[in-house]
């Protein structure tokens, strides 16, 4: 019975794989007879092999995005924008099946895979917005008949490397921003994840074509591992490295780009935190933990990790969260009444078992995080969400473990709450459930939360275009997205313009010659 049910499910994913592959332009030549296996974390089935970039053609990647540059650089920001306008048109024909690919390829349930296709298409319309927004400043100069101000202009190639876990979103978000700033791109998408990216390329040679004459090399897609990461994070001619991932991994990609002066945003691991005071609805508190522990089955950056609970809730609240992590759907992410898909491969499985270990070795009391193998397909990592109590914030409830575990704790005074709230070493994200207005204000102020997003009685999970995405210390300082961000892909110019017929020094220094 049961492995009949299997190969039912199997049957739709290969299904759902041959839909999407006609629709996204993903021909036999581009997924077979290459030497990167492509497994579905639903079922473990290979959907295809693609072909590695070898690192030794990076070189000539980079020269051709270089050359690009050289004209992409001089085309008006409004044209350019034209460009993302239409990309964001053929994404929304696209939402569907790219939809279906995110959940074939990372495990995201359907509505997740499409919100995050959405996202794609409401970064193009932000992004063509500020092509007609790319503002400088006129600046009071000190000399008279003097002006200054200040431009910005094209930087040129912007690397971005990227992570399994939002395998379309954040490539859009760099890429749509970076080509209305006037620079190529080149995209280093993660190897768990290389049809979403190819798909992608797809989708924006559409959208090339429509706009006629964009200079050849303007965009690149690589595929493979690491090593061509550090090619495009070691070359000068890649000015700006965007890089999203793992702290692991920034700690080796940040040095680097340093060394030559290059500049870097990186976006990574996060450890975020709810606050629950006193006088929090702890019905709508319940109804944000859930989503934002167990949504993308806990691989989001901004999952929510750490309840801080006032010590008067903590009983009840945990046990309204077992009894909602009881009903919780777990299966393929390709059936509509699942709410918890897989974890992206066998190593989060045991990392995340690793975890718990560790967590009950500090004292920790584990409600669920089993592993799930009835009623779900055979070939993937489902797991059982776990909610922690724990009775410090001990060494494990500090890492980021990258998977459906919610730790709790409790706490007695507000002060003690945004301490525990700030003594982790990531930065991310965070919120507060609180009725309180001096405690919600306090949240958000110098003296609150130290982190790069910080809610009121909203989860941390997500992100809305329009404000700057991005967290400090470990989660690396980088902001992408909204508000500014723009400022990033960009070289800022300071320009003084002397429109009379004298030569002023400013400070009042005197030079005669
Ligand atoms: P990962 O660090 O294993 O890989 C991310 C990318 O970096 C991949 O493309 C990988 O090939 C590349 N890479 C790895 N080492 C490299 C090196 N030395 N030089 C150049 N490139 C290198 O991360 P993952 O497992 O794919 O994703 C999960 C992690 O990403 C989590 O820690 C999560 O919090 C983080 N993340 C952060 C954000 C954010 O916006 N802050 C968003 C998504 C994911």
């Amino acid at each position: 019975m049961n492995r009949m049910a299997d190969r039912m499910q199997s049957e739709t994913v290969a299904e759902a794989w041959a839909a999407c592959r006609t629709a996204l332009d993903l021909t036999d030549e581009a997924v077979s007879g290459g030497s990167l296996a492509v497994r579905s974390p639903v079922d473990g089935s290979e959907l295809a092999r693609v072909r590695q970039t070898h690192a030794g053609a990076m070189g000539g990647v980079i020269e051709s995005a270089q050359r690009a540059f050289l004209d992409w650089r001089s085309v008006p920001a409004p044209r350019r924008g034209e460009l993302v306008r239409l990309l964001g048109e053929e994404l929304r024909a696209a939402k569907e099946p790219l939809g279906t690919l995110v959940s074939l390829e990372a495990g995201k349930i359907r509505t997740e895979g499409l919100g995050e296709v959405q996202e794609m298409i409401d970064i193009c319309d932000f992004a063509v917005g500020l092509s007609r927004q790319l503002y400088g400043l006129t600046i009071a100069s000190e000399r008279p008949g003097h002006r200054m101000m200040e431009s910005w202009h094209p930087i040129g190639p912007v690397g971005v490397i990227t992570a399994f876990n939002f395998p379309v979103a954040v490539w859009s978000w760099n890429a749509a921003i970076a080509l209305v700033c006037g620079d190529p791109v080149i995209w280093k998408p993660s190897e768990k994840t290389p049809l979403t990216a190819l798909a992608c390329e797809a989708i924006l040679k559409r959208a090339l074509a429509r706009f006629g004459d964009a200079p050849e090399g303007l965009h690149h897609v690589v595929i493979g591992g690491a090593e061509l990461g550090e090619a495009l994070v070691q070359s000068p001619q890649v000015p700006v490295i965007s890089a999203t991932g793992s702290t692991r991994m920034g700690r080796a990609v940040a040095p680097q780009v340093a060394a030559r002066f290059g500049r870097s945003i990186l976006e990574l691991g996060g450890n975020n935190a709810m606050i629950v005071a006193p006088s929090a609805d702890l019905d709508m508190a319940v109804r944000a933990i859930v989503f934002s522990a167990v949504g993308t089955a806990g691989q989001r950056c901004t999952s929510l990790r750490r309840l801080i609970v006032h010590e008067t809730l903590k009983e009840e609240l945990t046990r309204k969260l077992v009894a909602a992590y009881a009903s919780l759907p777990i299966g393929s992410p390709l059936d509509p009444a699942t709410l918890v898909g897989p974890l992206i491969d066998e190593a989060a499985a045991q990392a995340m078992s690793d975890a718990l270990a560790a967590a009950r070795a500090e004292g920790g009391v584990v409600h669920g995080g089993e592993r799930v193998r009835e009623g779900v397909p055979a070939g993937g990592a489902y797991v059982a969400p776990a909610i922690v109590e724990m009775p410090a914030q001990s060494a494990i409830v500090r890492a980021e473990t990258f998977a459906p575990i919610l730790y709790v704790m409790e706490y007695e005074a507000f002060d003690e709450a945004i301490a525990m709230q700030n003594g982790v070493p990531q930065g991310l994200s965070s919120c507060i459930f609180t009725r309180d207005m001096r405690e919600a204000e306090a949240f958000v102020s110098a003296a609150g939360s130290d982190c790069g997003i910080a809610n009121v009685n909203i989860g941390p999970s997500g992100a809305e275009i329009g404000g700057a995405f991005g967290g400090e210390k470990e989660t690396g300082g980088g902001r992408e997205s909204g508000s500014d961000a723009w400022k990033a892909y960009m070289r800022r110019q300071t320009n003084t313009v002397n429109y009379s017929a004298e030569l002023p020094l400013a400070q009042g220094v005197s030079f005669e010659i």
